[in-house]
């Protein structure tokens, strides 16, 4: 999963096309839906095909401790809630901010529904590819999972403000900005 142009680049590309797919109680991914199979196929990305993400844990498709922490947080608070939770994150492709839904809702069995839906796009001036860095290096950056801003001196930034020329690809490390840690604290 490390040093490949992400996935995030090949997701849907227009406002109010969803993802759905389900976990059980150990949050293993048991059931995608038709939409997840089309976009897999026409988008050329083998590693989301069914077979390759039925039967796997969820959090093998997410980076970073931070980020994946919140994710067992997440899961567990819907299924002791009992009540779905939802919140807006982004989750850019190179030339395209997108603004994005997701909505975790509970199921029988501690098993649990997580749609993503995909609300507005709007086109970035320039070509930013983000690479998964191994670890934390003095050139990678971190970005935050859920407004995609990076870290520069201390601030959270929009990617372009980097300055780094029309097409660039940064090195990314994965976690959470303060500003979105405290709207997603459950
Ligand atoms: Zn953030």
């Amino acid at each position: 999963m490390t040093n490949r142009i992400e996935v995030a680049d090949k997701l849907p590309a227009l406002p109010g096309e969803v993802i759905i797919y389900e976990v059980d109680a150990e949050n293993i991914i048991t059931r995608i839906d038709a939409s997840w199979k089309v976009f897999a196929e026409s988008n050329g990305a083998p590693e989301l095909n069914e077979a390759n993400v039925i039967g796997k844990p969820l959090l093998h498709f997410v980076s970073g401790n931070v980020t994946k922490k919140f994710w067992i947080n997440l899961l567990n608070h819907v299924r002791t809630s009992g009540i779905a939770h939802s919140f807006n994150y982004r989750c850019d492709a190179p030339n395209t901010k997108r603004h994005m839904n997701i909505k975790v809702a509970p199921l029988d069995a501690g098993h649990l529904r997580i749609t993503s839906t995909l609300l507005s796009t709007k086109p970035r001036p320039l070509q930013i590819h983000f690479r998964r860095a191994q670890q934390r290096t003095a050139a990678s950056i971190a970005r935050c999972s859920m407004c995609n801003k990076v870290a520069y001196n201390k601030e959270w930034i929009e990617a372009e403000e980097l300055n780094r020329g029309l097409k660039t690809t940064l090195d990314v490390t994965y976690g959470i900005c303060p500003v979105c840690h405290v709207k997603i604290d459950l």
